[in-house]
């Protein structure tokens, strides 16, 4: 299994290092899911990879895709537990996001009837000659 990096410093580290306690879902070798402290909602869950890496994009591809991966299963444990009937799946990266912790996660967030719970969603019109130049330069960039 590849070493992947760690920083003493870091609350979710020490989550996972079991020196920090949790509420602690499901565990495996490449990741943990715990309930958040800070709930958003009832069975606010998040999955963390057992490695420091402060945003999605600086991941390895198939530390990130495990993450992802237990969303499924975890979404219907949690649906049937809490009984709610959607769910949001977050994943902040930088400070402009909203991220808090530097250590990347991804919130399940179980959404309910007026549950007050949003956020600004102010759709744009792509213009099609941006959007030609747009696609080159990322496309450029993979
Ligand atoms: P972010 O804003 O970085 O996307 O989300 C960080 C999340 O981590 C927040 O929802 C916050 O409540 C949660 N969190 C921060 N510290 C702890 C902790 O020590 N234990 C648990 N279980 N959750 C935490
Ligand atoms: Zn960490």
């Amino acid at each position: 299994m590849p070493q992947h990096p760690t920083d003493p410093a870091c609350i979710f580290c020490k989550i996972v290092a079991g020196t920090i306690p949790c509420l602690k879902v499901i565990e495996d070798d490449r990741l943990l899911a715990f309930l958040d402290i800070g709930p958003l909602s009832c069975g606010h869950t998040l999955i963390v990879p057992k490695g420091h890496y402060a945003t999605l994009d600086q991941m390895p591809d198939d530390l990130a895709g495990a993450c992802a991966a237990a969303a499924p299963r975890l979404s219907r444990a949690i649906k049937a537990a809490t009984g709610a009937s959607a769910w949001n799946l977050l994943q902040n990266n930088g400070r402009l996001s909203g991220q808090a912790v530097d250590h990347v996660h991804f919130h399940i967030i179980p959404r309910r009837e007026a549950d007050g719970l949003g956020y600004r969603w102010n759709p744009t019109k792509l213009d099609a000659e941006e959007g030609r130049t747009l696609l080159a330069a990322i496309q450029k960039a993979l």
